[in-house]
């Protein structure tokens, strides 16, 4: 077993873990560090996800790097598009020289005696067979995304076993499924649903989208015509920002209006979908969410294209629950029968905290769910370890730039003062633990008590705040009395 050390350790090769790879280039450029992918690829979710229509549901202008102007005339992008961006700022800047592919990263264990880790790596061989790499590091990164890769959520539905037809998860997307012609039955009402039911139906003899409950949705257009007049006559960089920060603006202005005015947003919205789909379309059963809006994510829609295929008919909507599968479909709980020949469980991800490492510090395993989230980045008592997690309410990437930055400051603070190990903790007994996200999602509920917690306070609470923490970690303090120094 082989023993190698680099400054920092990388864990994914996402979207995430290549914008860490940018920063510490540019930001620590003395720093040696590798990068571990577990899969075969660069990409991580843009390659992952395969299935028809695969595409963002935030614009590109903020999911975009900031430092890499997205150019494309579409704003709202297709999943290739986003991955060969992601893959394109890898080789541009000569860090898939550093990825390691096929490391899957098991467990890393802290010893502040030797101020490391040392991380167990299971590594796949060209013969397919695996075997065990150690690998220490001062700093380890964690870009491993927020839910498990192996299989998506998929509820204990009565009676799938019946099904004659096809059932697929749009995590695992079969490359020869063919839905031409033939009838289709989507299980959700979220993000995938609405994207995968317009793209299907191009081709299926008819998709039903089958939700328990609406969600809200949210038409805008794909290409972004001012964006794309301020390319024309500005320079790429210059227009990209600006449209960034109408975009974070926008947003801000938009999820504040949500949570202050809650009724006024909901009557928008329903007002828009009222408007894409006729007066006598049953909204209130199929679009009118019991929740306020951004009590979960809205689901966006480009160009009105999911309203588009219901006017045309080729898609519809039923709102009932699933008793259980059938030899022909499915028994809903209204007794009504849903013939399909092909059934799409868009039924959600499970989520996951740092990749499913097992992570020790000094002998003692870490329990996650007891510890506070400082910064939305580090973990209280676990030395050296930042994760890059995005917004519930805004895209992922601003606050994965934000935390890339601070790393590299920590970083470079540390080696100004000689210092090996930095630590949040939290010795204010005023600071109460709360659930990290408030989303009611399914999704958020099924793991929330596992998922490390939030605090009352600064700089314990998450505000899901992109000016606020431009403020925190762009300009606050790195010694600011609660990361311990040694
Ligand atoms: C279908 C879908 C659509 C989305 N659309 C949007 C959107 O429009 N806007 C938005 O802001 N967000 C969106 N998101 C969230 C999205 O995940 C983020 O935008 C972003 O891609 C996350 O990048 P990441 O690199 O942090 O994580 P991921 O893309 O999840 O990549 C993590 C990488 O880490 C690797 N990894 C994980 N654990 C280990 C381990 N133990 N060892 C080694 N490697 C490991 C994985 O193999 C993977 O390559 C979407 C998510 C999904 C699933």
């Amino acid at each position: 077993m082989s023993t190698e050390h680099v400054d920092v350790l990388i864990v994914g090769a996402g979207l995430s873990g290549i914008a860490a790879a940018y920063h510490l280039q540019h930001k620590c450029p003395g720093k040696r560090f590798a990068i571990l992918e577990g899969r075969g690829a660069i990409g991580g979710t843009w390659d992952l996800f395969r299935y028809p229509g695969i595409r963002s549901d935030s614009d590109m202008y903020t999911l975009g790097y900031s430092f890499k102007p997205w150019t494309d005339p579409k704003a709202i992008a297709d999943g290739p598009q986003i991955l060969n961006y992601v893959k394109d700022t890898a080789t541009e800047n000569g860090i898939d020289r550093h990825i390691r592919f096929h490391h899957r990263v098991r467990r890393a264990a802290w010893s502040s005696a030797d101020a490391r880790w040392t991380v167990e790596v299971e590594r796949r061989t060209e013969q397919g067979t695996t075997e065990t790499v150690l690998i220490t590091c001062g700093f380890l990164f964690m870009c491993s995304g927020y839910y498990r890769y192996e299989a998506g959520y998929l509820p204990d539905f009565k009676g799938m076993a019946d099904f004659k037809g096809r059932i697929v998860h749009p995590q695992a997307w079969p490359e020869d499924l063919d839905y031409a012609g033939k009838r289709v039955v989507v299980i959700g009402s979220g993000a995938t649903a609405v994207t995968l039911v317009p793209a299907m139906a191009r081709t299926a003899a008819h998709v039903t989208m089958l939700q328990r409950s609406p969600t809200y949705v949210v038409s805008r257009p794909a290409q972004d015509a001012l964006a794309n007049k301020l390319r024309r006559h500005l320079p790429a960089s210059l227009a990209y920002h600006l449209i960034r920060w109408r975009n974070v603006l926008f947003g801000m202005y938009f999820f504040q209006l949500s949570r202050r005015k809650p009724q006024r947003v909901k009557q928008l919205i329903l007002g828009g979908v009222r408007a894409a789909l006729g007066p006598d379309y049953d909204i209130a059963t199929h679009f009118t969410p019991r929740y306020n809006p951004w009590d979960q994510r809205l689901c966006l829609v480009p160009d009105g294209d999911l309203f588009k295929t219901i006017r045309e008919q080729r898609a519809s909507v039923v709102t009932a629950g699933i008793e259980s599968f059938t030899a022909r479909g499915l028994r809903l709980s209204d007794g009504r029968e849903l013939e399909a020949d092909v059934i799409v469980t868009a039924t959600g991800l499970v989520l996951q905290v740092l990749g499913g490492i097992e992570v020790m510090v000094d002998g003692r395993k870490v329990d996650f769910a007891k510890t506070l989230n400082y910064k939305g980045m580090m973990y209280s008592d676990v030395p050296n370890l930042a994760a890059t997690l995005g917004y519930t309410n805004a895209s992922w990437t601003l606050k994965c730039d934000l935390t890339c930055e601070y790393v590299c400051r920590l970083l470079n603070y540390m080696d100004r003062h000689g210092y090996r190990q930095c630590m949040p903790h939290n010795d204010d007994a005023s600071v109460t633990p709360l659930p990290s996200l408030s989303f009611s999602s399914g999704y958020v509920q099924r793991a929330v008590a596992d998922l490390p917690k939030q605090g009352s306070k600064r700089p314990w609470r998450l505000y899901q705040n992109y000016a606020l923490d431009i403020i925190s970690l762009r300009f606050g303090k790195v010694d600011d009395g609660v990361m311990r120094y040694s």
